[in-house]
Formats: structure tokens, C-alpha cells, sequence
């Protein structure tokens, strides 16, 4: 650690990643700042991954009221509604106490935080307003931020930020994009009440996930009244009087009170005048590091969303873990992008883990698919008209698991487990000697014994 500079560290951006890495190198003794010019707690905290996941229990609401009547309760629709400014307050209460502890964890480690917008003046030089700062090692961990394709009326459309404010909720909503934030929106605006159409330009939403799962999770979306559209795109928005009006690439229109993109997130790197400094972006934007983060300019490293890694909350934690050590620990520690498990958190969830079918076979010998699809137990009383799908990929040869999918209540909660096991290497005769827990949906996992496929 070098005296030379105001800090070991400076850390540009406290979202996750930059968070845990702040933290944790403080924790082991060096002098860290960071900076950050929006929130604490970055996308995941403030427009992501925590009120998203409020809004999809708010939303869920309504079926359970509805399921109560099965089980003997009797709740009357007009004793019914919902306040979506209520929510939003609630939800902006929470997001606060969060903010709060982020800032606490990060003083109490004894971390520096500026608040301002940086720009890298030199390699090891960070400047935020006309105050400017040195540091040993500058991190960038800036984030993401949405995108939204150019189109007449673009001005109209709102993303994912945005949604998390909205001073109320329309009638009608067109969510544009078929990827983890369409499907979720799309889920939560129905949930709410709101008459939702997703508009998709390919044959089939979730690209990337297994087949099954994309065509099963369509079907239970559809049963929500959820409309989707695929093999279309918007070509343009118009606000006419109190709505909007969306042409589609068929020649069809839709008026709607609401249309939001979820087209994808790219990196947040304006203004940091890193290209200056000889940085590299690939072609998608991305700040291309090697296997320890380190960027073209060896005093500057970069990590989550903004280097183009899955974009997940837990990646940059672990991320933010290793170069921490790398740094001011041992010097050891390596990335493991090996079975990362992932939830989309529409209703019901999607739970994935490892492979899907079709990589499997391109990538594997011969194949075992077993695949269950029943009504979850609470719906055979409720009487929703409800199913989940597990699904798992099996190497034939050496029986090892190759990956794991759900689709029904809980999934992310259920792969969590199913994704230590394939981690730790696990084969399906380990799935078939593990004891179910019963009367579970997860038990399913243990006991599925026939291939469907192979
Ligand atoms: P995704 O990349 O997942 O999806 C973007 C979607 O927009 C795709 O369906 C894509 O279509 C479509 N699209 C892209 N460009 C255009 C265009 N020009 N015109 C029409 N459609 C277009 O992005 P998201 O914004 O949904 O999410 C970003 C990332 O955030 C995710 O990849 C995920 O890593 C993370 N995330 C994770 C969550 C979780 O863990 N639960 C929740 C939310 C986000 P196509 O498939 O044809 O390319």
C-alpha cells in the first residue's frame, strides 16, 4: 500500500460489486473511497432485483385472495382493492432502510464515500467536481442502464427505472422485449390488475433458456390473461390525447395507457473518460478485463454489469470478493462462472440451473431428459388452473447432471439447492438416493425415474 496516493482504492460506482469490494478492502486494511453519483445499493437495490421482487409479492396478492375461497375463506370482491400509491410508498420505505444500511456497512469499514460524478483524469487519478483524488488502484463498478432502440416516439416509452415511481398505473400496459425485465413487468403490470399486452420480436420469449421452459412458461403466462405477441416488434408510439398508440411491424396497432421497454442494459460508462486513458470497450460496450479484472491500464480494474459478465446481483458480489483478495488478501482467488443458477421471477418463477437441452446436445454424447410437469398440491383445493414443469438433463455416460429447470411457485428457491449439488458434481443415481421432502413440489426433483427422452 503506497503513501504516494490519497487512497489504496477508489472505487467508482456503489452498486453491489463495488460495495463488496469497498467493504471487504477496507476490512483488510486499506484506505478506500468511493463514489457514487445516484444511489447506494446501485440498480439492484433502488430499480432492480429488490423492488422488483416487492412488486411481484404485491401483485401476487390478488391470486391469493382469490385461492382463499377454496380453503373455506370467504373474502367478497367488493371488500377488495388495492392502492398502487400505497405500494410505492412502502416499497420507497424499504428502499430507503436499505440505502441506510449500505451507507452504515460502509462507514463502519471505515470506507470514504463521495458523493458526485467521477471521471478518470489519469491511471491513478479520479476527479468529482473540482476536487480530485489519488489512488493506488481505481475500480470501476458503474453498472448498466437501460436501453431502449431508436423509433419514432422513443420520448414516450419508459424503462424499468422509471416503472418503480410511476404516479399511477393505467388501464392497459404494452411491455416491449422478451427477456428477464419484460417477463417480470409483464407479470407484475397483470397482477395488478392492469390489461397487459408483451410485445416479442422473435418466435419465442427468454431466449436462452431451455426450450421447454420458454414454451411452458407462454402457456401459464397466457392463462393469466397475460397477451403475448411474438414475431413482432414496434416500429413507433404516438401519445394521442390521454393514450398511446403502438404500430407493430404486422400492420396492427394497439392503444395503451403505458408502453415500456425492456430491450436490454448497456454499460454505464459516460463521462468516465476511460477510452482516453486506453481502456478497451468490446463491441458490445463492455470494459474488457482479464481473468482478475484487470483492464488494458493495469492500475484500473473493472467488475459487474459494466464488464459484461452475467449481469447478476450475486456475480458482482463474488466478483467484487475475489479482486478484494487479489488486491489487499493473498493475492489468490479466481472467478468461477460454472453453474450459476438464476430466477426470473415471473409468476409462476422460473428456476434454472447448468444447461439447457438443446446446449447439452451440442456439447455432450447422448442424453437422459426427464421431465415432470403436475398442479402444484395448493391448486388441486384452490381449483386454479395452474401447473409446474422440472426438467432435468442427464449425461447418459458418466450420469452426471447437467442441468436443472423449473417453472412453477418458488423455483429460485428450490434451484438455489439443486445448484450446490450440480456444483459439487452431483449424478442423477445422487438425486434418486437423496429422500425426498414430502409433500413438497421440490421432492419432484429426487424422483423423477423414467427419461422422457434419451
Ligand atoms: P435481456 O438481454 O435479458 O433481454 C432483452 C430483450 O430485449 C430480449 O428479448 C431481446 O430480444 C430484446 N431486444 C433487444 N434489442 C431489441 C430491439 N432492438 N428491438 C426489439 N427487441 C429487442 O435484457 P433485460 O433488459 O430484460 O435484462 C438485462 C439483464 O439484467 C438480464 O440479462 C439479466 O442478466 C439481468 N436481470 C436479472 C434478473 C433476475 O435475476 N431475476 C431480473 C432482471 C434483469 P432477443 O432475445 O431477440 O435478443
Amino acid at each position: 500500500m503506497s503513501e504516494n496516493f490519497d487512497y489504496d482504492l477508489i472505487v467508482i460506482g456503489a452498486g453491489s460489486g463495488g460495495v463488496r469490494l469497498a467493504r471487504m478492502s477496507a476490512q483488510r486494511g486499506a484506505r478506500v473511497a468511493i463514489i457514487e453519483s445516484r444511489y447506494l445499493g446501485g440498480t439492484c437495490v433502488n430499480v432492480g432485483c429488490v423492488p422488483k421482487k416487492l412488486f411481484v409479492y404485491g401483485s401476487h396478492v390478488h391470486e391469493d385472495i382469490e385461492d382463499a375461497a377454496g380453503y373455506g375463506w370467504k373474502i367478497p370482491k367488493e371488500d377488495v382493492s388495492f392502492d398502487w400509491p400505497t405500494l410505492v410508498a412502502n416499497k420507497n420505505a424499504e428502499i430507503e432502510r436499505l440505502n441506510g444500511i449500505y451507507q452504515r456497512l460502509l462507514e463502519n469499514a471505515g470506507v470514504i464515500i463521495i458523493e458526485g460524478t467521477a471521471s478518470c483524469r489519469d491511471a491513478h487519478t479520479v476527479v468529482v467536481g473540482d476536487q480530485a483524488y489519488t489512488a493506488e488502484n481505481i475500480t470501476i463498478a458503474t453498472g448498466g442502464w437501460p436501453v431502449t432502440p431508436d423509433l419514432p416516439g422513443k420520448e414516450c416509452i419508459l424503462s424499468s427505472n422509471e416503472m418503480f415511481y410511476l404516479p399511477q398505473l393505467p388501464r392497459q400496459a404494452v411491455v416491449w422485449g422478451g427477456g428477464y425485465i419484460a417477463v417480470e413487468f409483464a407479470g407484475i403490470l397483470a397482477g395488478l390488475g392492469v390489461e397487459t399486452t408483451l410485445i416479442y420480436r422473435g418466435d419465442l420469449f427468454l431466449r436462452g433458456f431451455d426450450d421447454d421452459v420458454r414454451q411452458f412458461t407462454a402457456t401459464e403466462l397466457r392463462k393469466k390473461g397475460i397477451d403475448l405477441k411474438f414475431g413482432v416488434t414496434i416500429e413507433s408510439v404516438q401519445l394521442e390525447g390521454p393514450h398511446y398508440q403502438v404500430e407493430l411491424s404486422d400492420g396492427t396497432s394497439i392503444t395503451t395507457g403505458l408502453v415500456m421497454a425492456a430491450t436490454g442494459r448497456r454499460a454505464l460508462i459516460d463521462g468516465l473518460g476511460l477510452e482516453e486513458l486506453g481502456v478497451q470497450l468490446n463491441a458490445s460496450g463492455h470494459i474488457v478485463v482479464d481473468d482478475h479484472f484487470q483492464t488494458a491500464v493495469p492500475s484500473i480494474s473493472a467488475l459487474g454489469d459494466v464488464i459484461g459478465t452475467p449481469q447478476l446481483t450475486p456475480v458482482a458480489l463474488a466478483q467484487g470478493m475475489v479482486l478484494s483478495r487479489r488486491l489487499f488478501g493473498d493475492g489468490k482467488g479466481e472467478m468461477d462462472y460454472r453453474c450459476i443458477p438464476t430466477a426470473v421471477f415471473c409468476q409462476p418463477n422460473i428456476g434454472t440451473v447448468g444447461l439447457t437441452e438443446s446446449e447439452a446436445c451440442q456439447s455432450h454424447g447422448k442424453l437422459r431428459i426427464y421431465r415432470s410437469e403436475f398442479k402444484p398440491m395448493k391448486h388441486t383445493m384452490s381449483g386454479r388452473d395452474e401447473r409446474s414443469l422440472m426438467k432435468l438433463i442427464v449425461e447418459d455416460e458418466t450420469d452426471k447432471v447437467l442441468g436443472a429447470h423449473m417453472v412453477g411457485p418458488d423455483a429460485g428457491e428450490i434451484l438455489q439447492g439443486i445448484a450446490v449439488a450440480m456444483k459439487a458434481g452431483a449424478t442423477k443415481a445422487d438425486f434418486d438416493s437423496t429422500i425426498g421432502i414430502h409433500p413438497t413440489s421440490a421432492e419432484e426433483f429426487v424422483t423423477m425415474r423414467e427419461p422422457v427422452a434419451s
